[in-house]
């Protein structure tokens, strides 16, 4: 190996597998904190009042009111009952939505975090914040937004229903097939994102069948972990500027759309990154794009933008402001390409095959 390297390793303690979730008790005290507030959803509040109930004393209330993409106006309202509650940590309860208010709160006061995840999207061990204010999502990366704690704990998401289960482990999949051709990748992330991908290929074969079955939500919890881990890692490209773009600018719900634009966005890159993808392209027999497409089609996700609320009249603007700013990506940006490409992840058409290359090999 010939290979020149920096791999930057984010710091954080993983706890992981059935029953774990016992143990956060121990981990509130071990964070030096006495009051933790619980966060979550409004449909999982269920949940995170039985969590208040198990954390007896060391809990200092719930705050049951985390959205998708973390509006700011939620999180000062968060903040008010954070110190109201005199609380001195945060437990997010959940998935994205909820990490992302946990995350919010830990960039302005500091608070330390636990994450007990709930889904497959990997939010918990990035230190990337994306949040909205006025319609419009900004990212934000600050070694304080990364949780201190994460517990994986697959009893938790026996009954995440299965459609989300698809998208979110779609979504992972996503910052992993980005990382492979990422330009700051490593030997270390590259290894991770392969096995994220295939923990999850298999593991989400098995949980459209029987969501119930806790070694393949075990599996799809350990790819999730692998597949965040690299989004926290390594720097992303065209696949999450679409779907910032789709989600902050048209709401559109952040699972699917990864799910559905992923196929399409792997094809964009698949003769430029060939190489780099083809490990991941071999997982789903041999083409990126079009694996990637009939594998999300054999777990019933859903597969056009259309089918969300999105009018076929927009994908000009989204288009336009997906080509704005130029970044980094591993075929350069082209316009026209990209429409086409919204188009088809619009109608929910497989992904052409593309024979041109247009960056170097
Ligand atoms: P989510 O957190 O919005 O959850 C979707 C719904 O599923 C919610 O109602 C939630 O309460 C419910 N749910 C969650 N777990 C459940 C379970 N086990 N059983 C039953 N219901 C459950 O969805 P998500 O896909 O996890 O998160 C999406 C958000 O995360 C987006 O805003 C996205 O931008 C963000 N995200 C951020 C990062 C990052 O690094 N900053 C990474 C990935 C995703």
């Amino acid at each position: 190996m010939n290979e020149r390297f920096t791999y930057d390793i984010n710091r954080g303690r993983v706890l992981f597998g059935a029953g774990m979730l016992d143990t956060i008790g121990e981990e509130v005290e071990r964070l030096g904190a006495r009051r933790a507030l619980v966060l979550s959803t409004p449909a999982q509040r269920g949940d995170a009042a039985r969590l208040a109930t198990q954390l007896g004393a060391r809990a200092a209330g719930t705050f049951c009111e985390a959205t998708m993409h973390t509006p700011v106006d939620v999180t000062l309202k968060a903040m008010t009952a954070y110190e109201a509650a005199n609380a001195d940590c945060v437990i997010a309860f959940g998935g994205g939505s909820t990490i992302g208010l946990g995350k919010a709160i830990a960039w302005r006061n500091d608070a330390p975090q636990i994450v007990v995840a709930t889904t497959y999207a990997g939010s918990e061990v990035t230190p990337i914040l994306g949040q909205t204010e006025n319609g419009l999502k900004t990212t934000v990366r600050d070694p304080k937004i990364l949780p201190e704690v994460v517990i994986y704990d697959p009893l938790l998401t026996l009954e995440l229903p299965v459609a989300m289960s698809v998208t979110s482990g779609l979504n992972a999949m996503a910052h992993a097939v980005e990382a492979v051709y990422a330009r700051d990748r490593n030997p270390i992330s590259t290894l991770m994102a392969i096995e994220g991908v295939r923990a999850l290929r298999d593991a989400l074969r098995v949980i459209v069948n029987e969501p119930r079955n806790i070694a393949a939500r075990s599996a799809a919890l350990y790819g999730s972990w692998l597949c965040g881990t690299v989004l926290g890692t390594v720097g992303m490209a065209l696949h999450h500027k679409l779907c910032h773009t789709l989600g902050g600018s048209f709401d559109l719900p952040p699972a699917e759309t990864h799910a559905i634009v992923l196929p399409h966005s792997a094809a964009y890159n698949a003769d430029a990154a060939r190489r780099e993808l083809k490990p991941l392209a071999d997982l789903f027999g041999g083409e990126i794009g079009e694996g990637l497409y009939d594998f999300a089609a054999s777990l019933g996700a859903p597969l056009a933008l259309k089918n969300f609320g999105l009018n076929e009249s927009q994908l000009d603007h989204a288009a336009d402001l997906a080509a704005k700013n130029p970044y980094w990506n591993p075929r350069p940006i082209d316009r026209g390409a990209i429409r086409e490409l919204l188009q088809r992840a619009w109608e929910g058409v497989r992904p052409e095959r593309r024979t041109s290359v247009e960056a170097p090999a």
